[in-house]
This record gives structure tokens, C-alpha cells and sequence, in this order.
């Protein structure tokens, strides 16, 4: 059953593919349909937040470009080209149904960093009470490779967690996810609601997406996991008809629908495991790894190897000696003076250190296990 009697924010994605024609120009009919079922929703009392791409494929497009850049400086300065066209658009749009627009472009940063993460919260929060109509895209122009979200639906999955969103809806040009490819098999069924994204639902990401845009199902999964995580229902369908978004949002069968977490992880537990995106990891032993699933923190004595440099109060993830991903957590201790107290005893530490800020290099408190 799709629960979507009280929503009341809502975030609708749009990708290139949507967005666009092959050779990059604006598809203006469809992009005019989009701007008048958001408008239709905001008239219903509805807060809503567009996440857009497009700003690449409309700057090739614009300055003569016969296929998608290659190079990162090309592609950002398609970006910063295509960016302006696709926000007059949508303004000029969204004026006619007397909605006032905002733009914000966004990078990695602005969701790790604690103090920028609750300030740009508020910068959304004020936006939905004025009234306005947040348009979100990645600031492609700047950011660089290693701290970029790198495509739309897991930056949509982002905002829409950042903002305490109800529904994110992925507007595709598939029907939704299917259980096999439906491009090599006929008989193949698309799944209409997903309760829990088992391995076997992972399964049937493999095949079946898109090749046009940045994401395919793969990604399209991956923003399902970090709604889903944090309490947001997550629609997946096709932006291709002119009332795909109304239509989900009344709850109808269209694409798939992910189920939001009744009890999602708090806030502080969410940016942990999504959004602080660690840069070093701290690799444990066994006995630690048993420990910490069984909900204890993290002794010197459990840790075999440090990967990375950190200050104390940086996120750092938590590794297992086979390398598997265990979970993420904020270090008590630079990486320097850890390096030192690597499996020593806890009694140990102001010894070796000549202070001794915790026991714990990773308090329980201060972690995510995934
Ligand atoms: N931010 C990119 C753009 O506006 C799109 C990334 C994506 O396609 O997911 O062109």
C-alpha cells in the first residue's frame, strides 16, 4: 500500500534524459509540463523543491558542442553556460503560474560540514515558508571531482533527507525498476512497491538502466536506500506523460514506490552514514568488529592499521581487515598521535601521548553501524 495520504513536502528530480533532446536542447513542452504539475502542487498546499540536471547538456548544446564534453573543465564550463539557461527557463515558466522560483546550487561540502549542513537547512526552510520553489542542481561550475555528489538522484536522495522531505519522485525516461532488464526480456515485470530493498531487489538494479543520463537504476537505488534510511518514500517513474508526477503524487500504481522508514535514523545517526562522506578509515580486528555490531565503542586495542590523515572530530570510516565497510564514526584522536596507540591497552594511552582525551577513539555515541 502507497502511504501517501499526509504528505507535505515534496521533492521531484528531473534528468537530462527528461529534460533535454538528444542534441541537448531544452525539450520546452515537457519542461512546461513539469513547471505545471510542480506549480498545480504548490496551489494544493504543498511544499515542493525541484532538483534539476540538464546544465551540462544545455551548455554543450548552447555553444555548438556535437556530443557531451569530455574533459572536467569543458564539462564545468558547459555547466556554468547551461546553468543560466536552464534557471531563465524555469523562471520565465514558473512566473507565468505566478510562482516565485530560488535557485541553489550545491556541493558534497555543504552537507558534510556540520555548520554548513544546518545552515543551508535553514536556507530551505525559509525559502518553503516565503513560499518560493527551491531549483536545485550540483554547482558543477566549481566543484571538484572528489567532493561531487556526481549525479542528480543521489543528490535528490540528499536534499530530500536534508530537508525532512515526505516523497522524493524520480522522474525517469524508464517505467520504474523492473525484476529483470526490459530491454532484452519481454516478460519482464516492473515492481510496484518495495518494502525493504533486499540483495534481491538490488539484483534487479543490474540491467536495467538508463544510458542516457548520469545514473541508471543503479544510482536510482542507491538515493532509494538514503530516502528510505531516512523516513522519505521514494517514487521511481517515468517523466515521458504529462501528468506522471500528479498521478504519483495522488497515489496512483505508477512506477515504483519505495517505502520510507517508519522509524528512521535521526538526523546526527543519518549524516554519519550519508552525508559526512569520510576521506580516512581506521581498519579494526575482528574482535573489535564483533564488538562494535554488539553496539560498544572503539578501544585502541581493536585497531590494526590507519588509512588517511585526520583531525580529531573528523569522520572517518570504520573498515574490517578483509576491507568491508563496517561503519563510520568521529575519531577522539588525530591521526598522528592514533597512529601511536595502535592496539595498545586504554591505560596505556596517556603514557604514550603524555594526555588522554577519551578511552574510546570512537565512542558509540559517535557512530553508525551499518
Ligand atoms: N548536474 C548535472 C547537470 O546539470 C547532471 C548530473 C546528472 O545527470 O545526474 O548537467
Amino acid at each position: 500500500m502507497r502511504n501517501l495520504e499526509n504528505i507535505k513536502k515534496v521533492v521531484i528530480k528531473v534528468g537530462t534524459s527528461t529534460l533535454t533532446y538528444a542534441n541537448g536542447n531544452l525539450n520546452l513542452v515537457k519542461m512546461e509540463n513539469i513547471v505545471r504539475q510542480i506549480s498545480d502542487l504548490h496551489n494544493r498546499g504543498l511544499e515542493v523543491i525541484l532538483v534539476t540536471s540538464g546544465a551540462i547538456g544545455t551548455g554543450a548544446s548552447a555553444l555548438g558542442y556535437k556530443e557531451r564534453p569530455k574533459t572536467i573543465p569543458e564539462k564545468q564550463a558547459c555547466a556554468a553556460v547551461g546553468q543560466v539557461t536552464l534557471i531563465h527557463m524555469y523562471q520565465k515558466l514558473f512566473s507565468e503560474y505566478n510562482k516565485v522560483s530560488a535557485q541553489i546550487l550545491m556541493t558534497r561540502e555543504d552537507i558534510r560540514d556540520r555548520k554548513r549542513y544546518l545552515n543551508g537547512r535553514n536556507t530551505f526552510f525559509t525559502l518553503l515558508d516565503i513560499g518560493a520553489i527551491p531549483i536545485v542542481n550540483e554547482n558543477d561550475a566549481l566543484v571538484v571531482d572528489e567532493i561531487k555528489f556526481g549525479d542528480n538522484d543521489s543528490l535528490s536522495a540528499m536534499v530530500s533527507s536534508f530537508v525532512d522531505a515526505d516523497l522524493l519522485i524520480i522522474l525517469s525516461d524508464i517505467d520504474g525498476l523492473y525484476d529483470s532488464n526490459p530491454k532484452e526480456n519481454k516478460d519482464a515485470k516492473i515492481i510496484d512497491y518495495v518494502e525493504t530493498i533486499t540483495k534481491e531487489i538490488e539484483g534487479y538494479a543490474g540491467g536495467a538502466g538508463s544510458k542516457l543520463g548520469t545514473g541508471g537504476m543503479i544510482t536510482k537505488l542507491h538515493a532509494a536506500k538514503i530516502c528510505c534510511s531516512s523516513g522519505v518514500s521514494m517514487i521511481i517513474c517515468n517523466g515521458a506523460s504529462n501528468d506522471s508526477i500528479i498521478r504519483a503524487v495522488n497515489g496512483e500504481n505508477v512506477g515504483t514506490y519505495f517505502q520510507g522508514k517508519v522509524k528512521p535514523m535521526k538526523g546526527r545517526q543519518h549524516w554519519l552514514a550519508y552525508e559526512a562522506a569520510p576521506k580516512a578509515s581506521i581498519i579494526v580486528d575482528l574482535g573489535a568488529e564483533k564488538a562494535l555490531k554488539n553496539h560498544k565503542s572503539l578501544l585502541p586495542k581493536g585497531i590494526v592499521s590507519i588509512e588517511g590523515k585526520f583531525d580529531e572530530g573528523d569522520v572517518v570510516s570504520i573498515l574490517g581487515v578483509d576491507g568491508n565497510r563496517i561503519g563510520h564514526g568521529i575519531s577522539s584522536y588525530n591521526s598522528k598521535d592514533l597512529s601511536s596507540i595502535i592496539g595498545v591497552e586504554t591505560k596505556k594511552i596517556e603514557e604514550i601521548l603524555g594526555y588522554k582525551h577519551y578511552d574510546e577513539i570512537i565512542h558509540i555515541n559517535n557512530m553508525v553501524i551499518f
